[in-house]
């Protein structure tokens, strides 16, 4: 295979048909980062022309293929925020078309019964492994007529490959890519249990749903060919390809469990990532404008182009994602925001109960989120909001009580008392002009209040934390603390 000359500005044909991408999973028990990016670029490919964008599950493969697993994929993919036109399409449920056009093929003189035995075939791999040959069907059966074969016996049909020659695909992302028809076997259409094989179906339903750009990862760029030799047995229209360049670790090597998770149900559920930020991130996993960073959905839809698709492959990093996505929290709606923390709230705390809490976590969120990269964190730093009292404090917040921490909390106690409105701003202002008149600085009093507050020693800014909490509670924590010294 070669390949040469830079990506290629996208072809008329992609814009004088209407488009029509597809994204075509094989359920694996959760949506695949990998996929997930191949499943966005679909999309936005089609949003991008007005186009369709289906969705097809390839679900042939039984054991693997559970109403589990492809719930996964819906699931993943419905939290990317990727809609689909059409019903999704069930490959296993089109075994008999598939079929069909095997038989169309053998009809046509484009494909042929095999009865080759596999011990025949064993032995056929056998020799080639001795030689040193590529390892390939030789075609034995391709000249042959079935009647020379043993009455009843099994067989499977295979295409004819072309026997000389070059195919060349023009991808829009690898440039020009040439193989020698030479490497192409008579693969298998259709197995001797009459059930088609992946290359089969793929073709087909390619057909039959109207596709017009293949976009998918690389790993596919040699059934390209392959599948490109039947296209034109059936003298179906071509495709256009796009293959993208697989993500890889931060290690340069192939994305595996070693690199964290691979789904992204765990970014989503155990990291918590927000949506947005995920996508922002995949989305700039391979695809870029410039140099820009932070993409909306709505602004990839615009800008999305296939000559924007980088030709290598792109290196998963979970850091930046983190960092982006706390860029994604600061600027999300604080209602939307507490919805989604509330849940951890309740994972974190039993009696928490988000009916009640959500309000309050929700005007929180302007402090709170200034610092957190991630849902988790939102949700751990807000448990203090909702401790029952006397609310207890760990072994940092109570070093902040040593020496004359308690004197200090009863004399602040009667500051605050005094104070009002019980605003933020407000309390400010009194408690930085009492530790003015008493010659401290602010530390001296924030740092027993934090830990009285918030039984921690680390919390968003202590008058936010008042305000948070009100008067009564703020006041009541307080004293929980002094009382129990006196
Ligand atoms: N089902 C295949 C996969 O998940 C994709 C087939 C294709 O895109 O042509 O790898």
């Amino acid at each position: 295979m070669s390949a040469s000359g830079e990506n290629q500005p996208e072809t008329a044909a992609s814009t004088d048909r209407q488009v029509v991408t597809r994204f075509a999973p094989s359920p694996t028990g959760y949506l695949h980062i990998g996929g997930a990016r191949t499943a966005m670029f679909n999309w936005l490919f089609a949003r991008h022309y007005g186009g369709k964008a289906l969705l097809r599950i390839e679900d042939t493969d039984k054991a693997r293929s559970t109403p589990e697993a492809i719930d996964a994929i819906f699931a993943g993919l419905d939290w990317l925020g990727l809609d689909w036109d059409d019903a999704p399409v069930f490959q296993s449920a089109r075994a008999e078309r598939h079929a069909e056009v095997a038989y169309q093929l053998l009809d046509a003189g484009n494909a042929y019964k095999c009865f080759a035995t596999s011990e025949e075939l064993e032995a056929m791999r056998a020799e080639q492994r001795e030689k040193k040959l590529p390892l390939r069907y030789d075609g034995r059966w391709r000249n042959r007529d079935a009647s020379e074969a043993p009455e009843g016996a099994p067989f499977v049909i295979r295409l004819k490959a072309p026997e000389g020659g070059k195919l060349t695909i023009a991808d829009e992302v690898q440039g020009s890519v040439t193989v020698d028809a030479r490497e192409l076997d008579d693969y298998v259409l259709l197995r001797s249990d009459g059930t088609p094989t992946y290359m089969l179906a793929v073709v087909v339903d390619d057909h039959d749903m109207g596709v017009t750009h293949i976009i998918r990862g690389d790993d596919h760029l040699n059934n390209a060919f392959r599948q490109l030799v039947l296209i034109r047995a059936m003298e179906w229209a071509e495709p256009v390809y796009a293959h993208i360049p697989l993500i890889h670790g931060n290690d340069g090597a192939k994305l595996s469990k070693r690199h964290g998770a691979l789904g992204v149900e765990a970014y989503r559920d155990d990291m918590g990532i927000v949506s947005d930020a995920m996508f922002n991130y995949l989305l700039r996993l391979g695809w870029g404008y410039g140099d820009r960073e932070k993409i909306s959905r709505a602004e990839a839809t615009e800008l999305f182009a296939l000559a924007n698709v980088g030709k290598s492959p792109s290196r998963f990093d979970a850091k930046k994602l983190v960092n982006l996505n706390g860029q994604y929290l600061r600027e999300m709606d604080d209602a939307a925001l507490a919805a989604l923390v509330a849940p951890r709230v309740a994972t974190l705390m039993p009696g928490f109960d988000p009916a009640v809490g959500t309000d309050l976590l929700a005007r929180a969120m302007p402090v709170m989120k200034l610092r957190a990269r991630d849902l988790n964190e939102l949700a751990d730093g807000a448990q203090f909001l909702f401790k029952s009292r006397p609310i207890g404090m760990d072994d940092k917040a109570k070093s902040l009580l040593e020496g004359d921490g308690i004197a200090v909390l009863q004399t602040v106690f009667s500051v605050l008392a005094e104070t009002a409105p019980w605003t933020a701003a407000t309390l400010e202002d009194r408690l930085t002009q009492f530790a003015e008149e008493q010659g401290h600085g602010l530390g001296t009093y924030a740092q027993p209040l934090r830990a009285a507050l918030t039984g921690q020693a680390r919390s968003p800014g202590i008058f936010d934390v008042l305000e948070l909490l009100g008067r009564e509670e703020s006041l009541a924590r307080i004293t929980d603390v002094t009382r129990v010294a006196a």
